[in-house]
């Protein structure tokens, strides 16, 4: 099995890297609260899904 003769420099590691990021994803505005929410998902800020309340949130049961 061939061997690196060099060892990667700490330049050339992270030259590499710099494209090794997570991917955020698809991102859709939800029609609530205009939060930024993932599709197919319940709003974490105010519970909503297809129009109703899923899960309850503390943030609106201290604004209500
Ligand atoms: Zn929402």
């Amino acid at each position: 099995m061939a061997v690196p003769f060099r060892r990667t420099s700490k330049t050339k590691k992270r030259m590499r890297r710099t494209h090794l990021k997570k991917d955020v994803g698809a991102l859709t505005v939800c029609p609530q609260c205009g939060e930024t929410i993932r599709p197919h998902r319940v709003c974490t800020k105010c519970g909503y899904y297809k129009g109703k309340e899923v899960i309850k949130t503390e943030e609106k049961t201290t604004k209500e």
